[in-house]
């Protein structure tokens, strides 16, 4: 078995702006702009087996692994892609402890979790999905990452709002209604546009980072 972790990102083309990849994708939202990039599609359709070979389509992930050294970082930026793979075993997100080898021999006994051994929290253990396997045949689970087929997710739409968030028309005063799918809100009683500040605008849709995850290989 070999293991590789991942820190994926990919440019929106209606931005820009770098959005993580934190797992397996069908289709994620740009936190930025709300563009919604259809992961298998990009790169004219070559989607999920571009995003992880480093620009090179004659060489997996799997096999770059296969040449690095345990704890040997490679760093890619191509175009839109960016892609740090390290040749590592999961690490507990939590104490850091190294997740063992032969916890992850028999993940199929552990059901969607693998524990740490040292402080007993939990990381995600999903199956790799066929939107990875059909390019990537060895990938067996993904460790830590989130695995989303579903239509669209954006990593901030797992960290929903906890408090609705108020604020008045700049023009007459009234209360706006702020649901976060716009950034120019026209006032309910006024009708004039309300263009949201900064930092308002972020705090609804908090920029995630490039995490850590992890592809098994079998
Ligand atoms: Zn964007
Ligand atoms: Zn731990
Ligand atoms: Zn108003």
């Amino acid at each position: 078995m070999l293991c590789v972790e991942i820190r994926l990102a990919f440019k929106c083309p209606g931005c820009d702006h770098a959005v993580p990849i934190n797992g397996i994708y069908r289709k994620i939202k740009c936190p930025d702009c709300q563009e919604i990039l259809d992961i298998p599609k990009l790169r004219d359709g070559r989607g999920w087996q571009e995003l992880l070979n480093f620009g090179n389509p004659a060489v997996s992930v799997f096999q770059h692994a296969q040449r690095m050294r345990l704890g040997e970082t490679e760093r890619g930026a191509f175009a839109p892609i960016k892609l740090d793979s390290t040749r590592k075993w999961p690490s507990c997100t939590e104490c850091g402890e190294t997740i063992s080898e032969e916890l992850l021999a028999n993940p199929v006994q552990l059901g969607d979790m693998v524990t740490c051994a040292k402080c007993g929290s939990g990381m995600s253990l999903h199956p790799a999905p066929s939107l990875l396997t059909d390019s990537y045949p060895c990938a067996r689970w993904i460790v830590g990452g989130a695995v989303e087929l579903g239509e669209v997710t954006t990593e901030a739409e797992f960290q929903k709002l906890s408090h609705p968030v108020v604020m008045k028309c700049l023009n007459c005063g009234g209360t706006l209604t702020i649901d976060g799918t716009q950034r120019l809100v026209p006032c309910a009683y006024c009708n004039s546009p309300n263009y949201l500040p900064d930092d308002l605008w972020s705090a609804i849709h908090p920029q995630p980072k490039r995490e850590r995850w992890y592809i098994l290989f079998a």
